[in-house]
C-alpha cells in the first residue's frame, strides 16, 4: 500500500539535479554544485522494512524557502496595511482621531473609547451604534475616531457613505470597476444616512449592500441628521425595509449635542446682559 507514496519520494529524490551537482563517492547521494551539502538522503522506513532515498533541502534550497516566506509575509503585510489604507479614503476623515478631540462632548468622547475598548464584545453581538442629534455636533467626527483607533489597532474598518457604496455597486456591475470587497472589513460605518438622493433603483441596491453586511454579522456604526422617529416611521416602504436592516446593526442610539452651540448660546446670553448694562441707566 505504501508503493505509490515511495515511488513519488523516490521519483522527487531523482529529479533535483541541477547543473553542477555531483555525487557523493562515498555515499552514492547527490550533492549541491553550489553548498556542497547533501541533496537526497536515505530514509529508514523501518515499518516497510525499507530504506529510500529521500529528498532533502541543501543550505541553497532552505535559503531560498526562507526568502519566499519572508516575501511572502511581507506581501501579506503590505495587503494588510492596503486594505486598512482603504478603509478610510478622505484625508478629512482621517484627521479625525481621539487626539485632535477638543473634548467639550467629554460623554460622548467616553462611550466612543468605552466602544473601541469593548469592540470583540460588540463583535460578538454584531451590533454598533446609531450617532444621532445636533447637527454639527460632531457626529461624524466620533464615528471617525472610532473607525481611526480601530485601524491603529489593525481592526478593518470601512468608512464610507451608502451613495459611495451604492455608487462603487452600480460602477462594479455596469463599467468592471473594482468591487470592494466587504468581507474583509470587521466594522462599516455609514456616514450621514438619510441625507443621501437614492431613487428606486438605487434603494434597492442600498438594501442589498446593507443586507451583505447584514448577513455577514458585522457592527455597524451609523450616523445621521435624522431623528429616530424620521428612521422608524420612513416615507416609503423601501426606506422602511433599508432603515429596519441598519437599525438590527445598529441598535443602540446615540443621541449628540451640539455642545459648541451650547457654548454660543451661552455667549449670546451673556452678550444680552452686557447690553443690558450697558444700555441701562
Ligand atoms: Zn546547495
Amino acid at each position: 500500500m505504501y508503493t505509490v507514496l515511495f515511488e513519488k519520494i523516490a521519483k522527487r529524490a531523482a529529479v533535483i539535479r541541477n547543473e553542477g551537482d555531483f555525487t557523493d563517492d562515498e555515499t552514492g547521494l547527490l550533492r549541491c554544485g553550489k553548498c556542497s551539502e547533501p541533496k537526497q538522503q536515505v530514509v529508514d522506513v523501518y515499518f516497510a522494512h525499507k530504506k529510500i532515498v529521500a529528498f532533502r533541502a541543501c543550505r541553497c534550497e532552505r535559503e531560498a524557502d526562507a526568502r519566499e516566506k519572508t516575501a511572502l509575509a511581507e506581501h501579506d503585510r503590505r495587503q494588510r496595511q492596503k486594505q486598512l489604507d482603504m478603509g478610510i479614503k478622505s484625508e478629512a476623515f482621517k484627521g479625525y482621531t481621539f487626539d485632535s478631540d477638543d473634548k467639550r462632548n467629554i460623554e460622548t468622547t467616553k462611550l466612543c473609547c468605552q466602544f473601541v475598548r469593548h469592540f470583540a464584545e460588540f463583535e460578538a453581538l454584531s451590533t454598533g451604534l446609531l450617532f444621532c442629534g445636533d447637527v454639527g455636533g460632531g457626529k461624524s467626527f466620533f464615528a471617525g475616531c472610532i473607525a481611526n483607533a480601530l485601524i491603529k489597532r489593525n481592526i478593518p474598518v470601512l468608512f464610507t457613505s451608502l451613495r459611495d457604496l451604492v455608487d462603487n455597486r452600480q460602477a462594479a456591475k455596469y463599467c468592471g470597476e473594482e468591487l470592494i470587497d466587504l468581507k474583509m472589513y470587521r466594522l462599516f460605518v455609514l456616514d450621514d444616512v438619510g441625507s443621501e438622493r437614492l431613487n428606486k433603483a438605487d434603494l434597492d441596491t442600498a438594501f442589498c449592500i446593507v443586507d451583505d453586511i447584514y448577513l455577514l454579522q458585522r457592527p455597524l456604526i451609523v450616523t445621521t441628521n435624522l431623528t429616530i422617529s424620521q428612521i422608524d416611521n420612513p416615507s416609503s416602504q423601501e426606506i422602511a425595509r433599508l432603515y429596519s436592516r441598519i437599525r438590527e446593526r445598529a441598535p443602540k442610539a446615540v443621541f449628540i449635542s451640539n455642545k459648541k452651540q451650547n457654548r454660543l448660546t451661552e455667549a449670546k446670553a451673556k452678550l444680552a446682559i452686557i447690553d443690558k448694562i450697558l444700555g441701562g441707566e
